[in-house]
C-alpha cells in the first residue's frame, strides 16, 4: 500500500480497464450471450499481488460449479484469463439468462467472506450489465464496517493499510480452511 501511484501505473490500469469493456461488449455481441466478467476488489495501485491470483481461480471455480448444478455438459461457451495492470480477470459466454447468471454470481459473492472480494458483473446479450438493484439484493457491504461499500469508497472512510490488513485477515483464514 506504500507505493506510489505514478501516472505511467495509473494509466496502465485505466487501459486496462479500456480495453475490458470493449472485450466484454465484443464477446456479448459475437456470441450473443450472456457475458460474466470476474474482476477483484484490490485497493491501491498494485492490483496484482500474492493473493489475487488464486482468489480469482477459487471464485470462477466456485461459479462454474453453481452455474452447472452438477450438469457435467458446460453451459461456458467460451473461456478467457489473463492478468491485466488492473488485476487478473476472467470472463466467459454462458448460454443461460443474464437474471439466472447474476443471481448465482451473486450467491458465490456472498458465499463466504472470500467471496466480498470478488466483483462479478454480469452482462446481458445486448451488452447492458445486470444490477444487483434491479433484482432487489441490497447493495454490497463494506469490508469493515455495516456501510453500503461504495459509501465508504467514495467518502475514502478507511485507512488503506486497516483496508489492506482486513483482506489479509480474510484470505489467510480461507487458505487454512480450503487449503
Ligand atoms: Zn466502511
Amino acid at each position: 500500500m506504500s507505493e506510489r501511484v505514478t501516472p505511467a501505473v495509473l494509466h496502465a490500469i485505466l487501459q486496462a480497464r479500456e480495453e475490458r469493456a470493449a472485450a466484454i461488449a465484443m464477446m456479448a455481441a459475437t456470441y450473443n450471450a450472456t457475458v460474466v466478467a470476474f474482476t477483484l476488489n484490490v485497493p491501491g495501485p498494485q492490483k496484482n499481488l500474492p493473493w489475487t491470483a488464486p482468489c480469482l481461480a477459487w471464485g470462477r471455480g466456485a461459479f462454474v460449479h453453481a452455474i452447472q448444478g452438477g450438469n457435467a455438459r458446460s453451459v461456458c461457451r467460451v473461456e478467457w484469463q489473463d492478468i491485466t495492470p488492473a488485476g487478473p480477470e476472467y470472463r466467459c459466454a454462458v448460454d443461460l439468462s443474464a437474471e439466472v447468471v447474476k443471481r448465482t454470481a451473486i450467491a458465490v459473492e456472498e458465499s463466504c467472506r472470500m467471496g466480498r472480494l470478488l466483483d462479478i458483473d454480469v452482462y446481458d446479450a445486448a451488452g447492458r450489465p445486470v444490477t444487483r438493484g434491479e433484482l432487489g439484493y441490497a447493495p454490497r457491504r463494506c469490508l469493515l464496517c455495516s456501510r453500503p461499500a461504495h459509501e465508504c469508497a467514495r467518502s475514502r472512510r478507511h485507512p488503506a493499510a486497516e483496508i489492506a490488513a482486513r483482506i489479509e485477515e480474510i484470505t489467510a483464514a480461507h487458505h487454512v480452511q480450503h487449503g
